[in-house]
């Protein structure tokens, strides 16, 4: 792709972490840079295979509303790539059993989409169109180690090669650095080495654990109708539990469990951790299937920001993006969807510039563009039991908002109105505070009572 600014704004731009987030960023940060070299400690796989560096690559991955849509604007075509590799596309609630609140959503709700390819495939199609820009290169089993520069500003980083002499380190000089080396993004100790003050971080963790298995079965669909399950863990009910179709005839079955109830690592503790759910759905289907190897746990739940966004005002040269900015709690499903929009917001910061823009406007498009995201799993988590975090919401606002949104929730399985609505938010479609200031949303959910939906499993 050739730079679609007069003349470059960006100079030489360094990215950490090859990843979704990564990725994206060097994609569209390309149209304004002289060249864009991407640093990933991984070795790709030829294949869309799972790899060390992306350590969630074996468990569930959805795509939401949002995300399809940051993609397609990013990437043209890419969802449609996606689904012709067999990626499953779903309406929900329309296609999918989602027990939330005590019962059912009704399936006859206005739905929207997601997508739920492996997140290996999802990654490897960004991959290849992202790196097919001769104005991009990669140096993959390349890991980052440090920033250069100084407090005020950063003038690249050190790196080492980790095929061949582990000793050597070696510096790139940038105009710009990214950090997109996700959840252990290491960047508040090396400005630290460099004499600049870490971030501030906001925090809430509830203790939730998760674990995933691969399925096979010879019934096509969960139930003969819908095509998969979402028990939404909450506080009066807090296990969760994902059970979606991916590509190539498999299920990827996720499931999840506060402080204390961590969901087990063998096939049969994992099948029958299902029967402690409200409903019989997802365990007599699982029953009936096979697993397909064992299944892997995951812990690092924790809802982490980081406010590069106060810091960069007296800073150049380095922006934070994806979950080395903002990492949530896997259980909502947000993070490339978060990661995509985290671009979009980048492009558009950038599209029309005439001056080389000010680090610290960049990372508050960036941070803005996740707000909504963090504002939702935050908000979510912070009514779980045992939830702690100077993210908490406290005090009589917080009280009351959590009343309201508890009301919400309540009233999403039987009202069609609430339930666009709420997952609109769910999707990053729409921001939270919609709930709160859409008078049809507010009217229902102040003075109308819930409506029960049936007991069974929702038929279409
Ligand atoms: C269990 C689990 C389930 C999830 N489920 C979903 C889901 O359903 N939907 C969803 O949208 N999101 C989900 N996520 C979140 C999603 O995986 C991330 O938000 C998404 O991958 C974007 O992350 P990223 O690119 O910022 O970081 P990552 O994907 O974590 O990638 C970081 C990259 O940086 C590289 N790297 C790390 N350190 C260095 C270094 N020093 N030098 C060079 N390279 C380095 C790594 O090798 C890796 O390639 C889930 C996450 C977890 C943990």
């Amino acid at each position: 792709m050739r730079a679609l600014s007069p003349s470059p704004l960006l100079g030489q731009v360094v990215v950490l972490g090859g990843s979704i987030a990564g990725l994206l960023t060097a994609h569209v940060l390309a149209r304004h840079a002289e060249r864009v070299t991407v640093l990933e400690r991984d070795q790709y796989a030829a294949g869309p295979e799972p790899r060390s560096g992306v350590p969630q690559s074996r468990h569930t991955h959805v795509l939401l509303s949002s995300g399809i849509r940051a993609l397609d604007e990013l990437l043209p075509g890419l969802t449609r790539e996606l689904r012709d590799a067999g990626a499953p596309h779903l309406s929900v609630p329309a296609d999918l059993g989602v027990w939330q609140a005590g019962q059912w959503i009704s399936r006859s709700h206005p739905s929207g989409p997601i997508m739920t390819p492996t997140r290996p495939l999802l990654e490897r199609a960004v991959r290849e169109r992202v790196l097919a820009n001769p104005d991009i290169r990669v140096l993959t089993s390349t890991e980052a180690t440090g920033l250069t520069g100084g407090p005020h500003q950063i003038t690249g980083v050190t790196y080492r090669s980790r095929g061949g002499d582990h000793q050597a380190r070696h510096s790139l000089s940038a105009d710009l650095v990214v950090d997109a080396t996700g959840r252990g993004s290491r960047t508040p100790e090396w400005l630290t080495a460099l004499g600049a003050p870490a971030p501030d971080e906001e925090l809430l963790e509830t203790g939730r654990a998760y674990a995933t298995c691969v399925f096979q079965t010879d019934e096509l669909v969960p139930d003969g109708h819908i095509r998969g399950f979402y028990i939404v863990p909450e506080a009066r009910q807090p296990l969760g539990t994902i059970i979606l179709p991916a590509e190539g005839d498999r299920w990827m079955v996720t499931l999840s469990g506060p402080r204390g109830q961590a969901p087990p690592n063998d096939v049969t503790g994992f099948v029958d951790f299902t029967r402690d759910l409200p409903h019989d759905g997802p365990h007599k289907w699982l029953s009936t299937a096979q697993a397909v190897g064992r299944p892997v746990g995951f812990r690092h739940t924790t809802n982490r920001r980081r406010r590069y966004d106060r810091a960069a005002r007296h800073r150049t040269g380095l922006l934070v993006v994806g979950d080395a900015l903002c990492a949530l709690n896997p259980v909502y499903g947000q993070g490339m969807s978060a990661a995509a929009l985290n671009a979009v917001a980048l492009h558009r910061e950038l599209a029309g510039a005439r001056a080389t823009p000010a680090t610290h406007r960049l990372q508050r498009a960036v941070l803005r563009s996740s707000r909504g995201a963090w504002q939702v799993a935050t908000g979510a988590d912070g009514a779980m039991p045992g939830a702690n975090g100077n993210a908490l919401r406290t005090g009589v606002g917080g009280r009351v908002v959590n009343w309201y949104l508890d009301r919400v929730s309540e009233r999403v399985p039987g009202d069609p109105v609430v339930c666009r609505a709420f997952r609109d938010v769910f999707s990053l479609l729409a921001p939270p505070s919609s709930l709160l200031t859409s008078p049809r949303v507010l009217h229902r959910t102040l003075l109308r009572s819930p409506v029960q939906t049936p007991p069974d499993l929702p038929t279409p």
